[in-house]
């Protein structure tokens, strides 16, 4: 059973959202679909901060498809990471 983040209520539902993202650069907002969610009857549907954290960390550190203005929450985690190494030469 879970809890709500924001309230004492304790029958929260599982439910997805689309939200918009800065990209850790700061250029351009992708459209990240279908993000876990949770779901209060009180506080509406919104991403813990775990979830938000790990898009935040994958956004920094995966190849997103290029000139894709959107991408699903699995699409995301299952894009290969960057090659971080080239940029140290
Ligand atoms: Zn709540």
């Amino acid at each position: 059973m879970m809890e709500c983040m924001w309230c004492e209520r304790k029958d929260i539902e599982e439910t997805t959202k689309d939200c918009y993202w800065i990209l850790p650069d700061g250029t351009d907002a992708v459209e990240i679909l279908q993000i876990p969610a949770l779901l209060c009857k009180d506080c509406g549907s919104y991403l813990t901060d775990e979830m938000n954290h790990e898009i935040d960390m994958a956004l920094y550190a995966r190849e997103l498809p290029q000139g894709k203005r959107e991408i699903t929450h699995q699409e995301l985690m299952s894009a290969p990471y960057r090659n971080i190494f080239e940029l140290k030469k």
